[in-house]
C-alpha cells in the first residue's frame, strides 16, 4: 500500500537545533512505571517505539540528584555515573532505528519526597511536600541555586556521553524546580529570583543557557513547559504570564514542547477531553518562537495530525499515550494502512502503571510493557505450531483479541457470540456517558478480522455445551466474560446485604443492559473504580434523582489512578448528585435503604424507589463447568482442551481481558514453559552492581567513555544475553 500524499508533510525532516528528526513523529516523555528499576523493560518498550517510526524517543522524568528522589515511584536517574550503563541500553535500542534518544532532566524540588536518600527537599520558598508525615521544602539559598545549576551541568554533559540527542529542561508539570520558580504559589522570593516574572523565569532562564553552554554543540536542548494550570487565577494562565513566559524565553532552547498542567490536565482521558484538546493554549507559542513547537493531544488521526501542521498550531506530533497503544503508528501512515492503526482510547489505564510502579499496561496494546520480558512484538506473531482449529465462544474484548491474534497466527478460528452485536462488555460500556472512543477496542479488532479469511464469525449465536462438542473444534476457549453481583458482596462488605432480592434492586448489568429508572435511585458503588460514577452520570441525565453511596472516602475511588477522580466527582456534583461518602449498605427495605458510617457503624435511613448495586462480579463460567463435568465427551469429539479467557476467567478491566486473550493466541501449540516464573525478570541490584564494578575497573584503566560504545563494550566484558535471560547463572560470570 503507499499513502496518500496528503500525509507527506508528516514525514519531512525536522532541523532541532543541531540534530535532525527525520520525521514530524515524537514521542514526548512518558512514565512507565520501569524507569531505573527496569532498564531492560525500558529500552526494549522504547527501542520498539523506535522501530515503528518515531523519530524521537524520550525517556521519562530523569532525575538530577539524590535530592531530587520521588521514591517510590520508579523513573530515570542520572544521579551519578553509575547510572550511565542503565541509560546506555535505552539509548542503544533507539538509536538502531535511525531514532534520536531525548532524555528528560529534572528535579522534583519541593516535590521529591526524598524517602530514599533522606535529605531535604528544596523549593524556591519554603512549603509542604506531599507525602507521608510531616514533611517540608527547604527555601533554597543562593548557594543551593549555584549549586543546582552545577548539578544540572554535571547531569546533561552525563546525558550528552551516554549519547542522548536531545536534553531537556523540564518546567512540564508543577512537579518541577523550575516550574516552582515560575509560580507565584511557589516562589514567594524577594531577591532577583522571585517577585516580577522575569526574576521569577530567571533560574530557568539559568538553567537553558548552562544546558546549552555545556552540550549545545552536540546536542539539541528542549523545554518541555506548561502553559496554563486550568486553576482560573490561582494557578499559571496561558493569557496571563503562560504565553509571556515563553516570550522571554523564546529562542533559547531547540524545541519547545508544551502542554497543560497538572497531569490529570495533560494526559485527560477521553470521557473528558477529546483529541487534539490543548489547542486552544498550544496554538499560541509559534506566534512567539521561531523554533520548533510539539504539544500533545492524544492524537490518533492522521487528518488532525495534517491540520495542526497546516495551521501553524505544531510542528512535530507529539504523544505519549497514542505511541503505547500503537507504537508502530507513524509506520502505518507512512506505508498507508491507516485501518491497522490501534487508536489510543484514552482509558488511562497505561497511568495506573506508573501509580502502582509496575511496567505500563495498556487496553489497545496487549505488548506494551512485555517487550523484553515475554519478548512480544506488537505487530509480529509466531506462525501457528500445528493445524488445531480453534472455537471461541463470547466475542468481548478477550474473544475478540484470542480470534485476531490465533487468525494472524494461521489457525483455523470460530468466533461465536450469542448477540447481535459483537464487542461484550465494550458495545454496553461504550454507550455510557463519556465512554464512546471504548468501542475502538471492537472496532479496531472487527477491522483486522475482515482481512483474515481463517476466522468464522457467527453473532446472534448462543451456545450450550451439545453444541460446543458437536462442533468439533480441536480446542474450545470461553470467553463468555463476567456480570455483577447482586447480593451486595463487594470490597468493603463480605457477606449479602439483606434485602438484596427485592424487585426494586437492579445491577450495573441492568443499566447496561437498558433499563430506566425512575424517581430517587441509591447507586451502591463498593466496586470504586468508573462503573458506579458513570452509571450515577447516566441514571442523573435520564432523568432520576440520584444518590450515591460508597465505604470509599470519595466517588470512584481507584480511579486516582487513571488521573479522573477529581474530574469525576466534580461532574457529579455538578449534576446535583448527592454523595454520601464512607458509608456501607447495611440493608434494602420498601422504599429504601439503611446505610451506616464505616467508622461508627451509625446507621441512617435513605429514602428511594430503586437501588442499583455496583459491587464485585463473579465470572460467567457455567458453560465451562458444565463442559469440564462433561470431559468423557473430550476424546469422542476430538476436543484436546477447554479453557477460560478473560472476565470468565477471571472478571477485571478491559486491558485485563484483551491481554488474556492475547496470551492464550500465543501460547497455543508453543511447547511447554518449565520455569517457575514464566517471564523474566531483572534483578536490579545484581545488575546494578556488576556494571557498576565494571565501570569503576574500566574508568581506572583510564579507558575512554565513549558515548556510542556502552552497550557494545559491556557485552564484551559480561555476556548480557546470559545475565538477561538466565539470571541464575549470572552468580558464575
Ligand atoms: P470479556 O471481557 O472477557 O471479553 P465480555 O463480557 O465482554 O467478556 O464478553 C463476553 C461475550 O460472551 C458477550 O458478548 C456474551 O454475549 C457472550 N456469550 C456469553 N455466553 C455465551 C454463549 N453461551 N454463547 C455465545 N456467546 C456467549
Ligand atoms: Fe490509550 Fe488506554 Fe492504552 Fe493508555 S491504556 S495508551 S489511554 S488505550
Amino acid at each position: 500500500m503507499t499513502r496518500n500524499s496528503r500525509y507527506d508533510v508528516l514525514f519531512e525532516p525536522v532541523q532541532i537545533g543541531p540534530v535532525v528528526a527525520r520525521n514530524r513523529f515524537y514521542q514526548v516523555p512518558h512514565c512507565a512505571g520501569m524507569g531505573h528499576l527496569r532498564p531492560k523493560t525500558a529500552a526494549a518498550m522504547r527501542g520498539m517505539k523506535a522501530e515503528g517510526g518515531w523519530a524521537v524517543v524520550s525517556t521519562e522524568e530523569c532525575d538530577v540528584h539524590y535530592t531530587s528522589d520521588i521514591a517510590p515511584y520508579s523513573e530515570q536517574r542520572l544521579w551519578d555515573d553509575a547510572d550511565i550503563p542503565q541509560h546506555a541500553l535505552m539509548v542503544d535500542a533507539v538509536h538502531e532505528h535511525g531514532s534520536l534518544a531525548a532524555c528528560e532532566l529534572a528535579h522534583s524540588g519541593g516535590q521529591a519526597s526524598n524517602h530514599y536518600s533522606r535529605t531535604a527537599a528544596l523549593a524556591p520558598s519554603p512549603i509542604a511536600v506531599e507525602g507521608f508525615g510531616t514533611i517540608n521544602a527547604r527555601g533554597m539559598t543562593k548557594r543551593d541555586i549555584r549549586e543546582m545549576r552545577r548539578i544540572y551541568r554535571r547531569a546533561a554533559k552525563r546525558a550528552q556521553a551516554i549519547g542522548y540527542d536531545i536534553i531537556y529542561v523540564y518546567a512540564g508539570h508543577m512537579l518541577t524546580l523550575p516550574t516552582q520558580f515560575l509560580s507565584r504559589r511557589t516562589n514567594q522570593r524577594t531577591d532577583e529570583y522571585g517577585g516580577s516574572l522575569p526574576n521569577r523565569v530567571r533560574f530557568m532562564k539559568e538553567m537553558i543557557l548552562d544546558a546549552k553552554e555545556a552540550v549545545g554543540d552536540t546536542c539539541a536542548i528542549a523545554v518541555r513547559i506548561m502553559l496554563d494550570e486550568l486553576m482560573g487565577s490561582d494557578g499559571l494562565q496561558c493569557d496571563e504570564e503562560g504565553i509571556e513566559i515563553v516570550s522571554l524565553l523564546a529562542e533559547l532552547p531547540d524545541i519547545w514542547d508544551v502542554n497543560v498542567s497538572d497531569w490529570s490536565n495533560d494526559s485527560a482521558t477521553s470521557r473528558f477531553q477529546p483529541e487534539g484538546f490543548q489547542e486552544p493554549f498550544i496554538h499560541r507559542v509559534k506566534q512567539v518562537t521561531t523554533k520548533p513547537v510539539v504539544g500533545v493531544g492524544r492524537f490518533t488521526s492522521p487528518d488532525t495530525m495534517v491540520s495542526q501542521i497546516r495551521r501553524g498550531v505544531l510542528d512535530m506530533i507529539g504523544a505519549a499515550r497514542p505511541s503505547i497503544a500503537d507504537p508502530f503508528l507513524p509506520k502505518k501512515i507512512e506505508e498507508g494502512r491507516l485501518e491497522d492503526i490501534r487508536e489510543c482510547i484514552g482509558c488511562n489505564i497505561c497511568v495506573s502503571g506508573d501509580y502502582t510502579i509496575t511496567p505500563l499496561r495498556c487496553t489497545q496494546n496487549p505488548t506494551m510493557g512485555e517487550e523484553w520480558r515475554r519478548g512480544w512484538h506488537p505487530e509480529i506473531i509466531p506462525s501457528a505450531k500445528n493445524q488445531d482449529s480453534v472455537l471461541i465462544v463470547g466475542a468481548g474484548p478477550a474473544g475478540l483479541e484470542c480470534a485476531v491474534s490465533l487468525g494472524k497466527r494461521g489457525h483455523k478460528v470460530t468466533l461465536v457470540d450469542s448477540k447481535k452485536e459483537f464487542g461484550g462488555r465494550v458495545s454496553r460500556e461504550s454507550r455510557l456517558p463519556g465512554l464512546s472512543a471504548w468501542s475502538r477496542v471492537r472496532d479496531y479488532r472487527l477491522q483486522q478480522l475482515q482481512h483474515l479469511v481463517n476466522v468464522d464469525l457467527y453473532p446472534a449465536s448462543a451456545l450450550n455445551a451439545d453444541d460446543i462438542f458437536e462442533f468439533g473444534a480441536q480446542r474450545v476457549v470461553l470467553a463468555t466474560g463476567a456480570k455483577w453481583r447482586r447480593d451486595g458482596i463487594g470490597q468493603e462488605l463480605s457477606f449479602s446485604v439483606p434485602g438484596t432480592d427485592r424487585t426494586s434492586v437492579f445491577t450495573a448489568d441492568d443499566i447496561l443492559d437498558g433499563a430506566e429508572l425512575n424517581g430517587h435511585v441509591v447507586v451502591y458503588d463498593d466496586n470504586h473504580f468508573y462503573m458506579g460514577g458513570v452509571i450515577a452520570e447516566k441514571l442523573r441525565q435520564q432523568g432520576a434523582s440520584v444518590s450515591l453511596v460508597t465505604p470509599a472516602a470519595d466517588v470512584s475511588h481507584s480511579t486516582h489512578f487513571t488521573l479522573e477522580q477529581h474530574a469525576i466527582q466534580k461532574r457529579l456534583l455538578k449534576l446535583g448528585i448527592s454523595i454520601h461518602t464512607c458509608r456501607s449498605l447495611n440493608a434494602v427495605h420498601d422504599g429504601g435503604v439503611e446505610i451506616q458510617c464505616v467508622y461508627t457503624g451509625d446507621s441512617q435511613a435513605l429514602e428511594c424507589d430503586s437501588v442499583v448495586l455496583v459491587t464485585a462480579q463473579l465470572a460467567n463460567d457455567s458453560l465451562y463447568q458444565e463442559i469440564m463435568i462433561d470431559r468423557s465427551r473430550f476424546s469422542e469429539q476430538s476436543v484436546r482442551s477447554a479453557d477460560c479467557i478473560g472476565d470468565c476467567f477471571v472478571p477485571g478491566t478491559i486491558a485485563a481481558a484483551v491481554y488474556s486473550g492475547h496470551q492464550w493466541a500465543r501460547q497455543l501449540g508453543e511447547p511447554t514453559d518449565e520455569r517457575e516464573v514464566p517471564f523474566l525478570r531483572e534483578m536490579p541490584a545484581i545488575w546494578a552492581v556488576l556494571l557498576f564494578s565494571w565501570f569503576r575497573v574500566s574508568e581506572s584503566a583510564g579507558q575512554l567513555v565513549h558515548r556510542h560504545h556502552w552497550s557494545k563494550r559491556l557485552e564484551s566484558k559480561v555476556d548480557i544475553s546470559r545475565l538477561t535471560h538466565d539470571w541464575s547463572s549470572s552468580w558464575t560470570l
